[in-house]
């Protein structure tokens, strides 16, 4: 049966790690009629609009989407289209796994699933600057915003989560400590979800500077992390970066409308255009993607072919320690399917 999904290449390096995915998708006989969209800087380009209605319009249609990184211009200028993305289709929950592959790190064993609440907290882009005097910039405020919807429906999220994989423990990570209003009521409402859990998975707390100096020390002790917006868009960066890098590491943005796929690193500005980027990331959303539709058996195929082909270590690209291209690396990835 043909699967209908957006695919938006994005910016930089995004058209070239999503040409790649394509290409493992196709090797391994999945049949999508993929609709290509625009959005972020190649949108700003072709139709001035960083996020076109055409764009929108497939997705509420398709429902799926895979996108490459989109650029969003530091301090001014638009806001980020991932962001209102995100928002647009109440993408609520993102998902981003971070496993030892790589041979030789200093950590061989981290296989965290980091769970990051994606629409609420100081991401809900309520900000104003405050006039004193002349100075109409004199002082800036960023409010963070937490309901009990949207942290009830994270915790829930993360612990179904957790007993669908078959993990062991979920650790709540928070600054309740200072912020005892916002992240006060996160970790209430999580210690309340909790208690439904009791018995299937276990459940602990961490305060996220604590969280962050454990990661880098002993991050095997982490299972399942589930945490307010800012913190897990760091802290997911930091668990890439145990595993080998931000070339390796997925997302998955899911809501009930809608679910879109990507790489949790971004246009790469340095090495695009250059075809030696890493579609890894790329491709583990693939089948994070293909794990979403039902098609679980596709998934383990691809993601077998991508560990063993990084594993080998003789066909990578430069940022995981190679010499190898995109395509060379792709077409390895390929050959091992
Ligand atoms: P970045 O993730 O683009 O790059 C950080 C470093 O990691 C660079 O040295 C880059 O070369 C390297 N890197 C990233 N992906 C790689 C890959 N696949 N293969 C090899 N090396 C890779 O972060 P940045 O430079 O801070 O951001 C650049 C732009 O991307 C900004 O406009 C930012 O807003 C945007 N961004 C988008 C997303 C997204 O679309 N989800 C996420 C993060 C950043």
């Amino acid at each position: 049966m043909t699967l209908n999904a957006t695919l938006i290449p994005g910016d930089g390096i995004g058209p070239d790690i999503t040409d790649a995915t394509l290409r493992l998708i196709d090797a391994a006989g999945v049949d999508i009629a993929w609709d290509r969209q625009l959005a972020g800087m190649a949108a700003v380009n072709a139709v001035s609009d960083p996020m076109p209605d055409a764009t929108l319009d497939s997705i509420r249609r398709t429902r799926l989407a895979l996108k490459g990184p989109l650029e969003t211009p530091v301090g001014k200028g638009f806001r980020s289209i991932n962001v209102a993305l995100r928002k647009a289709f109440d993408l609520y929950a993102n998902v981003r796994p971070a496993k030892s592959v790589i041979p030789g790190l200093r950590f061989t064993d981290v296989d965290i699933v980091l769970v990051r609440e994606n629409t609420e907290g100081l991401y809900i882009g309520i900000e104003n600057y405050i006039k004193i005097g002349d100075d109409e910039r004199a002082a800036a405020q960023s409010v963070a915003v937490v309901t009990r919807y949207g942290a009830e429906r994270i915790h829930r999220y993360a612990f179904d989560l957790a007993v669908r994989l078959g993990r062991k423990k979920v650790t709540l990570v928070h600054k309740a400590n200072i912020l005892k209003l916002s992240q006060g009521l996160f970790l209430d409402v999580g210690r309340e979800i909790a208690k439904e859990y009791a018995g299937k998975v276990a459940v602990e707390e961490r305060i996220v500077d604590a969280c962050a100096m454990e990661l880098v020390s002993k991050p095997e002790r982490y299972d399942v992390i589930v945490t307010t917006n800012l913190f897990g868009d760091i802290l997911s960066d930091l668990t890439s970066g145990l595993v080998g890098g931000l070339g390796l590491t997925p997302g998955a943005n899911i809501g009930k409308e809608a679910a879109i796929f990507e790489a949790v690193h971004g246009t790469a500005p340095d090495i695009a255009g250059k075809g030696v980027a890493n579609p890894t990331a790329v491709m583990l959303a693939a089948c994070q993607m293909m794990d979403h539709v039902g098609k679980a058996d596709v998934a383990t195929r691809m993601r077998n072919a991508i560990e063993a082909t990084l594993r080998e270590q003789q066909t990578v690209t430069r940022d995981v320690g190679g010499t190898a291209t995109t395509a060379e690396y792709t077409d390895a990835v390929i050959a091992r399917l």
